[in-house]
Parts: structure tokens; sequence; C-alpha cells
């Protein structure tokens, strides 16, 4: 199987959860190249995928130096406040952010409004970042306080090994926040956007109303699937 065939799987795949979910909307395939080399990035790029995403402000740094041009970058992992000035004005979204010292740190040192996700830890998991969804509506209206902040939408991570019931469960949770934030048309937040679904369970993101997916696995499997 070629990189080739995963292209061509992630979207039939996302295509037909699309077709069954209720609200047909837009949606951005971020391909996170995290654990692979430029060259494999690079053959992602030819095959027509425009978005990556990595973790770490060094990886991101790293592939953005060796790729080309027309990338839209996205930082999915969480940012120290030390490491923000030296990487935010190249980034076009920012997923992960869970404190207000780093909204503060990014409109001290952002030379434009940088888009970005709160992330929420809808499960509960004491290993995962982000805020606690009964947290999300103040954290939200505290960010107005940061012009360069532009709350765009919310973003999870659901638990590895959970059943699919439940992973929609958390999932459906996630954009009745979302609605309920954008509802209320909070200054700097349109919080139209929802950034969720990884290889294990993008499509049941997808059949929830995910606008941003961040699928890596899928992109550079070499095994039978
Ligand atoms: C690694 C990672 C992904 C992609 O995970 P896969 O299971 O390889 O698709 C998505 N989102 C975040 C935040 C990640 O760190």
């Amino acid at each position: 199987m070629t990189f080739a065939d995963n292209v061509a799987h992630i979207k039939a795949t996302i295509k037909q959860a699309q077709e069954s979910a209720s609200a047909h909307r837009e949606l951005t395939l971020i391909c996170v190249s995290k654990y692979h080399t430029v060259e494999e990035a690079k053959a992602i790029y030819d095959l027509g995928i425009r978005d990556f995403a990595e973790n770490y402000v060094q990886g991101l740094q790293e592939k953005q130096a060796a790729l080309p041009d027309d990338i839209t970058w996205h930082l999915i992992g969480p940012l120290q406040s030390r490491k923000v000035k030296d990487v935010i004005n190249q980034v076009d979204y920012f997923h992960a952010l869970d404190r207000l010292k780093i909204a503060k740190e990014i409109n001290k040192r952002a030379d434009h409004v940088i888009k970005c996700f709160v992330e929420v830890n809808v499960s509960g998991e004491e290993s995962k970042h982000g805020i606690k969804p009964e947290e999300v509506m103040p954290f939200v209206q505290a960010c107005a306080a940061y012009p360069k902040v532009e709350i765009i939408g919310l973003m999870t991570m659901a638990p590895h090994d959970a059943p699919d019931e439940e992973k929609r469960g958390i999932f459906r949770t996630l954009r009745e926040l979302q609605q309920a934030i954008m509802e209320k048309r909070l200054p700097g937040a349109p919080c139209s956007e929802l950034s969720m679904g990884m290889t294990s369970d993008y499509p049941l993101a997808v059949l929830e109303g995910a606008s941003f997916v961040r699928i890596g696995t899928a992109f550079f499997q070499s095994d039978d699937r």
C-alpha cells in the first residue's frame, strides 16, 4: 500500500462520513507529520495535501524550513510560555490553547491575529491536556482581553481505547459546547470550528461535525490496513 492509497482511503472515508452526517460542512484535512521525516512529508505534499501539523516547536521549524512555502501550518501540541516568541508568527493555527498565561504571551509576541482552538479535556482523563468543559466559557471570555488571540473553535482528543459510542459522545459534547459559545457572540471568539478526530476515530468526529481533522498514522502506514 502506497501513500497515494492512504490519501485516497482517508478522503473516501471522510466523504462517506460527511454524507451520513446530518450537517455537511467544510472540512480541513491536516496531515500530522510529527513522527515522520521531511521526505515522507514531502511525498504527502506531492499528493496534494497542503495542511500539516507538528506537536513540538522544533519539529515545526525543521519541517517548515525544508518544505514548500504554500503549506498551512498547524501547531497541535501545548506551548510553553518561553517558546511562544520563537514560533507564534510562523504558525497559521494553534490547536492547544489551555492557559491564560499563554494567551497573554501570544498577544504580546504575535505580529498578527492568531487563530486558536481552546483545547478541552472532555473525557476527564488525567493524562490529557486541556481545560474542563465547565471552565471553557469563562476562559473564552477572559481571552477577550487579548485581541491577537482569536478563538476560532474548540479542540479535543478522545481516549485512544474507548468504545466508539463513548468517543462519539465526547465529540458530541465538544460540539454542544462550541455551539453554546458561538451563540454568545463573544468578542474575539467566533468559535465556529471543531478540531477533532485522529486516525482511530476521525469517521466518528466527522459524523459529529468536525471541521478540522488531525491525521497522522493513516497517512504514513505501509502495512496491511
Ligand atoms: C499525534 C497527534 C494526532 C495524530 O494522531 P494519529 O493517531 O497518528 O492520527 C492528532 N492530534 C494530536 C494533538 C496529536 O498529538
